[in-house]
């Protein structure tokens, strides 16, 4: 049964010194609790102590590592049901599906080509994150095969997909160093998958018919040795799924039910033959609750939006997205440039610094740090203000960089050009276009006029 926070406050040293980032250790065994700390926080708890409170200090949902080095995927450690209690810490790693029954140098091509599928949206990068392999041949040799040369074509990280404890012993000679995930300890194969994960230090999805039987799995699993692992909740169908990702999000976070306190493995590409509806159940995993989801086609009109989706589910809704504050030179500007500035906030500067970009002439876009608001938003709260905005021309080292003083500020705060030339005093205000769009017509000419 979980520890209370008064149970937990018993075995806290009482000192209320506060390095473990709250007030008291009461206030920090309540968090601790509530699933909202980690133990590891408090640098003066006894080992006895840490025995006593292992179960209460783990997290609700374990935290699961594939792979290892730069490509290395983590998923779990949630601990809300919804993202605007909180946020949601771990996206879900997207896998494309290739199989031993494809032709080899198919496949390969297929992996090749995800490597190419990214793009870039405001600062962060949007990509796949990992391969799976299916022995669907049943063909040990075929299926270690196919795991070499996949290995051998990218740096992702690999599931393992195999039903025999043969085959998956073959692939992991292979690929057991680079931490595949291990796909899936059923009733049938536990014993030895375990062994296996065990050997290889890999992580190890759990398969079973019912729920009751995956907690049972995950249970004995546990008992075992093995810790890292991942629940498919074995359905394929879009509602039996998605009822289940419910129920065991629900189960690990509310009721604290320790045998499912895993992230989760979807198969998107086992539940439908329709590339449409594999992206739409893709989906509703990203949103509830996917931590692993393996499509058949991930081609760059499906991957776009998901990704999109992804990164938008999986941004901390209470902290904008924010651009550090200095000046950025596009176009190799130098000391004749026009000298430009808005807000931190992510997508403004990202569609700005585009723009200018895109424009083809040499600029110097200064980013103020209004805490991550949009102009106008910044503008209406007291933030983008003629104050904060000389101080931090005066103060960016711009003016060592170019020879002229005058500044273009958007043209949706024409407003305060007057009061920022004078905070300015040297300077020159220029009030800009209202709209990104009409960013490269005005420099065009606005080089020209100052020739
Ligand atoms: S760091 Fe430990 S001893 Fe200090 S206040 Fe937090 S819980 Fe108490």
């Amino acid at each position: 049964m979980a520890l209370t926070g008064l149970d937990i406050y018993k075995q806290l040293p009482k000192t209320n010194c506060g390095e473990c980032g709250v007030p008291t250790c009461l206030a920090f065994a309540m968090k601790l609790a509530a699933g909202g700390a980690s133990l590891d926080a408090c640098p003066h708890v006894t080992e006895e102590a840490k025995n006593a409170l292992s179960a209460a200090s783990a997290p609700p949902m374990r935290g699961v590592t594939i792979g290892t080095g730069d490509f290395a995927v983590k998923v779990g450690e949630e601990l809300v049901l919804f993202r605007h209690e909180k946020t949601f810490f771990n996206a879900p790693g997207f896998a494309l599906l290739v199989d031993d029954m494809m032709d080899e140098g198919e496949a390969v091509a297929k992996v090749e080509a995800l490597k190419a599928t990214k793009w870039e949206r405001v600062g962060q990068a949007l990509k796949a994150n990992l391969v799976a392999v299916k022995n669907t041949s049943g063909d040990a040799a075929k299926f270690a095969g196919l795991v070499t040369k996949v290995q051998a074509a990218t740096d992702m990280p690999l599931i393992l997909m195999a039903d025999s404890a043969e085959s998956m012993e073959k692939a992991l000679e292979v690929a057991g160093a680079s931490k595949p995930l291990i796909y899936a300890a059923t009733e049938g194969n536990a014993d030895a998958f375990a062994e296996l994960a065990k050997k290889h230090s890999a992580p190890l999805a759990v398969k079973a018919g019912s729920l009751d039987a995956l907690g049972e799995l995950t249970t004995k699993l546990d008992a075992a040795g093995v810790k890292d692992l991942v629940l498919d909740p074995g359905t394929r169908t879009l509602k039996e799924t998605f009822e289940n990702l419910v129920y065991l999000r629900r189960a690990a976070l509310k009721k604290k039910l320790r045998p499912y306190g895993y992230p989760t493995i979807t198969i998107p590409a086992e539940e439908t033959d329709d590339d449409m509806m594999e992206a739409i159940h893709a989906a509703v995993y990203v949103m509830k609750y996917g931590g692993l989801i393996i499509m058949r086609d991930l081609s760059p009109e499906k991957a776009y939006p998901l990704f999109v989706l992804r990164q938008n589910i999986y941004t901390d809704p209470q902290r904008p997205m924010q651009v550090e504050q200095g000046f950025y030179p596009i176009n190799s500007p130098d000391e004749n440039s026009p000298v430009m500035v808005t807000t931190n906030f992510s997508l403004t500067y990202f569609i700005v610094s585009s723009e200018v970009e895109g424009s083809k002439q040499p600029a110097w876009l200064g980013v103020v740090d209004v805490e991550g608001l949009s102009v106008l938003t910044a503008w209406a709260a007291g933030k983008f203000v003629p104050e904060r905005i000389a101080a931090f021309v005066k103060k960016s080292g711009i003016e060592e960089k170019v020879k002229h003083r005058e500044v273009v500020i958007p043209g949706y705060v024409a407003q305060l050009s007057g009061e920022l030339e004078d905070e300015l005093g040297d300077w020159k205000v220029t009030v800009g276009p209202r709209e990104a769009s009409d960013i490269s017509t005005f420099l065009k000419s606005y080089q020209t006029v100052n020739a």
